[in-house]
């Protein structure tokens, strides 16, 4: 199912790809919220969990560090009271030497007494005894690879009195043990082979009464006390212990401790700069922070501790730490099945959407390839109206659609009928006009050609009938022969206007015309009637245009005529000639301050014969304004009137302009 569903999926327009998209989407918002929520809560829980690991580790180990301490401090005064210290002393006072023979069995006792202390304590290192001259009186301690207790024979005894632990040990007071910061072993200030860190408890000895008499020295092995605090440690959490000035004393790594008896450093500062403030604030106690070390977040505890009893006082820093990642290991795990869960509820919405695209997308599919195999002849039982919910709604709204569409395309296709009818029939009857129109101007042309001749011999016999009787004939008779003389004239400029107009027919041959010189040629034909009137006619800007030059001449000489002839009485006529160019043909006008033409006449003055004044007012045969017609229309144009400057005419006519240019 999935694998049909895929390509409508990939189908931007699919329903079932924007299901997925939005589930998609709501599922991913969702699980980022919960899961961030999520997150951020475990991570300040898991740190603050793993910072309570790290200071209860560190409180640990710092209780197991001092009651190493204690357990110290306690031998080294219990050692510091045995009988046969009060005996040598004692032996001593008497006055006898020291290689004197009554010394020996009480020298014997304390040897034996140290070396049963260094089987019992293993990181005990040495046991002195020293005198208050600094003298060592008896010392007892580990050599060798095998660590062998021996007791130092008499002879390979040294004096210590300007050792610091012997001076410090000298100004003690009754009954208090001190304890020496912790450093590398030295013989002769030479480091000792191999180096090995030790720690000094001394207490004063005294005698019966109460005076000073020697100090009891025990070295004690660090190795072995860091090695039991080690030993102690939980094994994830590495853990170090440095001097108060942060160099390292004990590291994961060996090389890096007593680097300062060397003259080097390696300071826990340099793992972790929090920890300078720390150390240099006597009052804080402890320290919790996060440290970025090689690109790897470690948390650390550091603890001060205590361990010196006498003055003065000697601390130093016991330190744990733990990989950030570590602590967040769970919060990593949790992601890693959230994730997975996340992934397997998309599977699931994939496998939801895959059945909703089975349920709504494929019966929308189907009734599409229907209608487009269909078409127009789809039936309302082809489409699922039966189907439930929106489908089924869809397919029975579609079908009414369908329905009204066939009655209305019916109804379209009748009236298509019915006009395509009507239009065969008007055609047929334009034809016949345009053949009628033909034959009539046909006949007014041959009309007005063949009337030429008889009225021509009218008029010649009027004027013999002048000749030869004009003296006899009484005053009404030549008055009738003048009448007729007169219509006889009349008639033949009828004739020629009729003869011209009807000349008018066919197409004319265009060329390219200079309208402003065209308008210049009838300024000069008609420059007599111009000067009479005092008219003053302007024109400027007229274009360059093709047309037919004869019938343009004619069509500005009767508007210019007009506008000269029918001006007002007392006015000088001024005639305007303009044109201006628009939607890709030439609006010209013309217009005058005469007598004007009342808007109900503006169309009828361009009938033939139509006039609006008598002959005794105005003479003209009432032919110029339909010839004008005649010549704008051949051209492409239209021709009105509109009214002109003070009540005067104005002559628009529109000329097609394609190609054309102004002057
Ligand atoms: P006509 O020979 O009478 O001038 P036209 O066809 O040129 O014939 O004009 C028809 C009628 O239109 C005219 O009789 C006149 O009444 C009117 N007419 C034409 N031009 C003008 C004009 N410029 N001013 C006023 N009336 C005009």
């Amino acid at each position: 199912m999935i694998r049909q569903l895929s390509p409508r999926l990939l189908q931007s327009s699919s329903i079932a790809r924007h299901i997925l998209l939005v589930l998609v989407a709501a599922v991913l918002l969702c699980s980022a919220v919960v899961i961030g929520s999520t997150v951020s809560v475990l991570d300040t829980q898991l740190l603050e969990r793993r910072e309570q690991q790290l200071s209860a580790e560190v409180e640990r180990l710092a209780q197991q560090f001092r009651s190493y301490i204690d357990e110290m401090v306690h031998d080294t005064a219990f050692l510091a009271g045995v009988p046969p210290i009060q005996g040598l002393m004692r032996s001593r006072r008497a006055g006898v030497g020291v290689g004197d023979s009554s010394t020996p069995p009480w020298r014997r006792n304390l040897q034996g007494i140290f070396k049963q202390m260094l089987a019992a304590k293993p990181m005990a290192l040495q046991y002195r005894f020293i005198d208050v001259d600094g003298r060592e009186l008896v010392r007892v301690d580990r050599y060798g690879p095998r660590d062998s207790v021996r007791a130092v024979a008499e002879e390979a005894l040294q004096s210590k009195l300007h050792r610091d632990y012997v001076q410090v040990g000298l100004s003690l007071p009754k009954g208090a043990v001190w304890l020496s910061e912790i450093g590398l072993n030295r013989e002769e200030r030479q480091i000792m082979q191999p180096p090995h860190a030790v720690l000094r408890a001394v207490t004063g000895v005294y005698d019966d009464s109460g005076l000073l008499y020697g100090l009891l020295v025990v070295n004690h092995r660090v190795a072995g006390m860091f090695a039991r605090i080690g030993s102690a440690a939980q094994d994830e959490f590495p853990h170090y212990i440095t001097a108060l000035n942060g160099e390292y004393l004990l590291h994961p790594d060996a090389a890096k401790a007593f680097r300062f008896e060397y003259g080097e450093r390696s300071n826990i500062v340099d793992d972790l700069p929090q920890a300078a403030d720390f150390l240099a604030d006597s009052q804080r106690r402890l320290l919790l922070a996060v440290s970025q070390r090689h690109g790897d977040r470690q948390i650390y505890a550091l603890q001060k501790v205590d361990y010196q009893t006498a003055e003065p006082a000697q601390q130093l820093v016991i330190a744990v730490s733990s990989a950030y990642r570590d602590a967040l290991a769970v919060r990593n795990d949790l992601l890693k099945r959230l994730g997975l869960y996340v992934l397997a509820l998309l599977l699931v919405l994939l496998a939801v959407v895959a059945a909703l695209s089975q349920r709504i997308v494929a019966p929308l599919q189907a009734m599409r390839n229907t209608v487009l195999e269909k078409g127009q002849q789809t039936r309302a039982e082809d489409l699922p109206i039966h189907a439930d919910a929106e489908v089924g709604e869809l397919a029975r709204a579609f079908s009414g659609l369908l329905a009204v569409l066939d009655v209305q395309r019916r109804a379209l296709e009748r009236e298509v009928g019915q006009r395509r009818r009507a239009q065969l029939e008007l055609e047929k009857n334009l034809g016949k006009l345009a053949q009628a129109n033909k034959e009539l101007e046909q006949f007014a042309y041959i009309a007005s050609h063949d009337l030429q001749e008889p009225l021509r011999t009218i008029n010649s016999f009027i004027g013999m009938l002048e000749q030869r009787c004009g003296s006899v004939l009484d005053e009404q008779s030549q008055q009738f022969l003048e009448y007729m003389k007169q219509s006889a004239s009349r008639m033949e400029m009828l004739i020629r206007g009729l003869l011209e107009y009807s000349r008018l027919d066919g197409v004319l041959e265009l060329e390219s015309v200079d309208c402003q010189a065209l308008v210049a040629d009838v300024c000069d034909d008609l420059a007599s009637q111009i000067s009479e009137k005092n008219a003053v006619v302007t024109y400027s800007g007229l274009p360059l245009l093709r047309g037919h030059a004869l019938s343009l001449h004619m069509l500005f000489q009767n508007l210019i005529g007009n506008a000269l002839k029918y001006s007002r009485d007392g006015v000088d006529p001024q005639i305007a000639i303009s044109a201006s160019q628009r939607d890709g043909e030439w609006l010209f006008s013309v217009t005058d301050n005469g007598i004007g033409i009342c808007e109900q006449h503006r169309e009828r003055v361009f009938y033939i014969f139509q006039r609006l004044h008598g002959r005794d007012e105005y003479s003209g045969s009432g032919i110029g304004l339909a010839l004008c017609k005649k010549i704008v229309e051949q051209h492409g144009g239209r021709i009105w009137i509109k009214e002109g400057a003070g009540g005067g005419s104005c002559f628009c006519f529109t000329l097609l302009g394609e190609g054309n240019d102004q002057t």
